[in-house]
């Protein structure tokens, strides 16, 4: 089932895209939870991590990553570190089901997570 995200790649509905190719789109979160926070998500819909199967996903995956890192050196925040986050499914906090890699950075993180 499409999401809201499908409408964001087809530019249905704005956001702040800052990076798109081909697989992936990457924009920033409407309600950051850092200074910076940015979703990478794949074009095709995939619903959750669970979906996914490394022979199939490998190289969007690979590509999600290096978008990550790219980002996060763009944006000066690569140095210091960054998070990478998959909520999965119910007790992940997943609220939108299609497939999103959070980019979370400029401040330090805490861990455990809540
Ligand atoms: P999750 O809880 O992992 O499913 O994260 C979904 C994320 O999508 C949340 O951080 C939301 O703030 C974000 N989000 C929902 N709708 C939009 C939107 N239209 N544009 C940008 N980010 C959104």
């Amino acid at each position: 089932m499409s999401t809201i995200f499908s409408k964001i790649i087809n530019k249905e509905i704005p956001a702040d895209i800052v990076y798109e190719s081909e697989n992936v789109l990457a924009f920033k979160d409407i309600k950051p939870q850092a200074p910076v926070h940015l979703l990478i998500i794949p074009k095709i819909e995939i619903p959750k991590v669970t979906d996914l199967n490394g022979s199939e996903h490998s190289l969007l995956l690979g590509e999600m990553l290096d978008t990550a890192n790219n980002i996060a050196k763009e944006m000066g925040i690569a140095d210091d570190g960054f998070r990478l986050v998959f909520n999965c499914g119910y007790n992940g906090g997943q609220e939108v089901y299609h497939l999103h890699l959070h980019l979370l950075g400029g401040r330090k993180m805490n861990w455990p997570p809540g």
